[in-house]
């Protein structure tokens, strides 16, 4: 085989970028949703594999042809529902070096200017959310594996001061340490103690207030009931409210009691980013870790997402495959002493590109644009008649009910499928204390005021049409 692409080759790659472009640019002549459903999508693509290949064109032309109907307009300023970032533009041009380059970013010796990359970006982030310049960082795959990383990092220290080594010998017969969480974490935080042995069942349930925050009195008696050091578990942004934990009142209270703090800031640590914003989070830089996500709020091209730990050594003694090993504390460190995976793409380059592209003032420029078109949006969904913004727009989420109880609920429903079915937004379900709501969630780069108001204007004639 030639050391040159065949010319089959070569025409599959430009056929793919051009097609990439197309889809792009074409969200304002496509609806706001997939036009086929997922049986016929499935149909699609279905059979047995054939015994001889295709030409890599031809198979390119039928994935561009036969899923381009049950693709979603994720990336469309149209798209306000769960928080999924929008795959920014110049992330996706640097992801396609990312795949044509094939680099393992494993390996620092092996990939260097992959390392280089990553590492700037790490630094970026410290910098832009003002955590500890030198803490330990790991890009992974999103906030879910920086959730389990956290939590493995937390396990490894809660375990040591008892005396025991997780990594070496396990759980079985580990002194046990008290976990708490809020009320109204996000489930990944869950997942994260499932995986990590620890047992969704054990953790202790703090109470939270109507927006979703931690109460201070319930963490207190909650901490007084801790005999060893606890793990606990904030948040950063409320996945239907947006809301941030009260960390400068909490995180003094469980520091005296010894314990380790790891806030989920999927999305709602990058308020950190926006100086004036910044104070709504205040005291967040005190945790021992952090997980924010690269692909929701900074758009970077699924997926990407970041672990912090302030102490480096406790995330690479529970990440470190090689067993006992105990980083330098120069400036060299292995990308993959800090993550899961051995393995992996070069994830971090995307978010060099836009970070690089954006600059600090972009950074700023977005979320805080983000935040001022939730508010525009609650502001314009509160004018409708019987409908109630459940939340205050602590950041870029706003909750919708139509209506009371079970009528309502069923009312907000109806109105959501026809909003989804008429194609031209689409914002999606959710329930929040005992109702059921639209959640909508302003994090695509591309949202302007334009985009707020359609979807104010779509669901006021959604609404209207329910007569
Ligand atoms: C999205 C989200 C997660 C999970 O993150 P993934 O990137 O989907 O793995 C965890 N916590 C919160 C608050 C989130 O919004």
């Amino acid at each position: 085989m030639s050391e040159r692409l065949s010319p089959d080759h070569k025409r599959a790659m430009g056929q793919a970028a051009q097609a990439a472009l197309a889809y792009r640019e074409g969200h304002d002549t496509r609806p706001a949703r997939p036009d086929i459903s997922l049986d016929a999508a499935v149909a699609r693509f279905a059979g047995p594999l054939a015994e001889g290949g295709q030409p890599a064109q031809d198979v390119i032309a039928h994935i561009v042809r036969d899923a381009e109907p049950g693709i979603h307009p994720m990336t469309a300023p149209t798209f306000f529902a769960y928080v999924c970032g929008a795959s920014h533009p110049v992330g996706v041009a640097a992801d396609f070096l990312v795949s044509a380059w094939g680099q393992n970013a494993a390996s620092s010796t092996e990939s260097p200017s992959v390392t280089g990359m990553e590492r700037a970006v790490c630094n970026w982030v410290l910098d832009l959310l003002d955590l500890p310049r030198d803490s330990g960082v790991g890009i992974v795959t999103g906030a879910s594996v920086a959730n389990f990383s956290g939590v493995l990092a937390a396990r490894h220290v809660l375990l040591k001061t008892q005396g025991w080594d997780a990594e070496e010998e396990g759980l079985f017969g580990a002194p046990p340490f008290p976990v708490l969480l809020g009320a109204d974490a996000h489930s990944a935080t869950t997942a994260a103690l499932r995986y990590s042995g620890i047992g969704a069942g054990k953790v202790m349930r703090v109470a939270t207030d109507g927006e979703g925050r931690m109460r201070v009195d319930a963490l207190r008696s909650a901490l007084e009931r801790c005999e060893v050091p606890p793990l606990v578990i904030l948040q950063a942004g409320q996945i239907n409210t947006g809301a941030f934990d009260p960390f400068d009142e909490l995180i003094p209270m469980i520091r005296a009691k010894g314990g380790w703090v790891h806030v989920d800031g999927a999305f709602g640590l990058w308020v950190r980013a926006v100086p004036e914003l910044a104070g709504r989070l205040r005291g967040v830089e005190l945790a021992d870790s952090w997980a924010v996500d690269l692909h929701k709020w900074l758009n970077a091209p699924f997926d990407a997402g970041m672990v912090i730990v302030r102490d480096r050594a406790a995330l690479v003694a529970a990440m470190a495959a090689r067993g006992a090993y105990l980083p330098d504390g120069t400036e060299h460190w292995e990308p993959s002493d800090s993550t899961p995976e051995l393995s992996r793409r070069a994830r971090g380059v995307p978010s060099y590109a836009i970070l690089r592209h954006l600059g600090r003032d972009g950074v700023r420029e977005l979320v805080r644009r983000h935040c001022e078109l939730a508010d525009r949006i609650a502001t314009g969904l509160r004018a409708l008649p019987g409908a109630k913004v459940m939340n205050d727009v602590h950041c870029n989420q706003v909750a919708l009910t139509l209506g009371d109880g079970a009528q309502g609920d069923a009312l907000i429903n109806r109105v959501l499928e026809r909003v989804q079915a008429r194609g031209k937004v689409y914002p999606s379900h959710g329930a929040w204390r005992g109702r059921q709501i639209i959640r909508i969630s302003v994090v695509g780069y591309a949202m302007m005021e334009r985009h707020a108001d359609l979807l104010v204007q779509e669901i006021a004639a959604a609404l209207a049409a329910e007569g």
